[in-house]
């Protein structure tokens, strides 16, 4: 076969562009990529997921790009598995396809009133915040225009974005990416106290020390610690670290004039209180055996709410024609398994291979792992004889976004940012975005 392998790689994330880099940075196989994503822009969650106040990980995404330079690699944006190709048409385009299309569902607190008004998912937040265009805006800006105290159920890194975000003075924001409908709703937005549940110790709690201490360190906000399990000692640096850095704040008191943002472990939600809205929250302190055993002690108190946001993990769902069984792809080394048994020409790399969790760096390893497979495959996978995936998209009446027309809106975000001052500021409506890509701009 003289042509070169034809990979389809589902997902233009970290783990996809991770996958699209390895086979366009070897030369053993020669091969021609392309780069899908249901979303018209690429980088996944670099983009709607880190908080836009962390501007120097925000900024991965111009590492990102180079490989969407790249002569073998083609974007192919606003195309969403699933909906305008199945999984099948994309067998009969490509000689092999790489699933990495990530685990953007919510885990659920499976609590009374969790569905109530006010209550939210931190995907839901995220979302809204770093401008997806799926975002439920009248649903968020809604809880958020009354949202005085604040519960956060969980306690790791995705949660203490969400109380730095909803924490921060407008000033701190004023330079970040975010959509100006965001700031203005953010910075009118009542929030005076923010209590975040974890239910075991300090010492078990996710986050990281920097995180932490960036709590510590807002404008407008004191950062505050229930004792429970600050006296633990830890022989593991890092949770060292995280318990020093926590009984830094054992005598911090509430300020006059600043909100409040309090770690309170031990204590989950067991229901969600209100009748049309959320109004509170009944928590229960929780106990952990020797055996790291965790059980509830029936003993209660109600913390008042107005907003309760569940930032308990992501999780994977099937997409139609490839099913996941507890959130991941099953997979043996990225080769994907279908009743137990590889499928030849199918992989699957990040978290829909292995589950959320990691940096994005992690899913380098964890996409060259998987290229590693395809590679070794690659001469026994048979070629297709069908036409040009984009063709065949144009033919449906798709308009897929190309590599030029993903510039445009990469330079309308810069424009837009220019007129405040700022380096960038995200486009959130599709509409708006498709008319960048393709040249149709109001
Ligand atoms: C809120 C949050 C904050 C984070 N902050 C940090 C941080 O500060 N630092 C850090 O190192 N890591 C952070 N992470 C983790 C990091 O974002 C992930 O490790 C990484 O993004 C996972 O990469 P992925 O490619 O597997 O998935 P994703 O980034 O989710 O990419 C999946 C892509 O697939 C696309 N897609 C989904 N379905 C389809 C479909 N049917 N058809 C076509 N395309 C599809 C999506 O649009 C998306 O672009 C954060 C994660 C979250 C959720």
């Amino acid at each position: 076969m003289d042509r070169p392998l034809r990979v389809a790689v589902v997902g233009a994330g970290p783990a996809g562009i991770y996958a699209a880099e390895a086979l366009a940075n070897q030369d053993d196989v020669p091969v021609l990529v392309d780069l899908l994503d249901r979303l018209p822009t690429p980088f996944g969650l670099v983009r709607h997921g880190i908080a836009p106040d962390h501007l120097k990980m925000r900024a991965l995404a111009e590492t990102l790009r180079h490989t969407l330079d790249h002569p073998g690699v083609r974007f192919v944006g606003d195309v969403e598995v699933g909906r305008d190709l199945s999984v099948a048409d994309l067998r009969a385009h490509a000689d092999a396809v790489v699933f990495t299309h990530g685990s953007s569902g919510a885990r659920r607190l499976g609590i009374e009133g969790e569905d109530l008004p006010g209550s939210l998912a931190a995907t839901d937040l995220v979302a809204w915040y770093t401008g997806h265009p799926d975002a439920d805006r009248p649903r968020v800006e809604a809880a958020l225009a009354r949202a005085r105290d604040v519960v956060l159920v969980g306690v790791g890194n995705v949660a203490l974005d969400v109380a730095r975000v909803l924490a921060r003075s407008p000033a701190e924001l004023e330079h970040t990416d975010m959509p100006q409908h965001v700031l203005d709703v953010l910075a009118a937005a009542p929030v005076e106290r923010i209590t975040l549940l974890g239910r075991r110790g300090p010492a078990q709690a996710t986050f990281t020390t920097q995180e932490l201490r960036e709590l510590g360190h807002l404008e407008a906000a004191v950062a505050l610690v229930d004792p429970d399990g600050l006296d633990e000692e830890s022989e593991v640096r890092a949770v060292a670290r995280n318990l020093a850095a926590l009984r830094d704040w054992a005598d911090h008191v509430p300020e006059a004039g600043k909100a409040s943002v309090r770690l309170r472990f031990f204590a989950r939600p067991v229901r969600v209180l209100g009748d049309d809205a959320v109004t509170g929250v009944v928590v229960e302190r929780t106990a952990v055996d020797t055996a790291d055993r965790l059980s509830g002690t029936r003993e209660t108190d109600v913390l008042p709410a107005d907003l309760v946001v569940a930032a308990i993990g992501y999780v994977g769902h099937d997409l139609p024609g490839l099913a996941v069984d507890g959130g991941t792809v099953p997979n043996a080394g990225g080769r994907v398994l279908r009743d137990g048994a590889i499928s030849p020409g199918e992989y699957v790399a990040g978290w829909i291979k292995r589950g959320p969790t990691g940096v994005v760096g992690t899913n380098k390893h964890d996409a060259r792992e998987t290229v590693a497979a395809l590679l070794e495959d690659a001469a026994g996978l048979p070629r297709v004889e069908g036409p040009d995936l984009v063709e065949t998209l144009r033919s449906r009446g798709c308009h897929p976004v190309l590599l030029e027309n993903w510039r445009t809106i990469d330079e309308a975000e810069h424009a837009l940012g220019a007129t405040k001052g700022r380096a960038r500021t995200t486009i959130h409506d599709r509409d708006t975005l498709r008319a960048h890509a393709h040249g149709m701009q109001r």
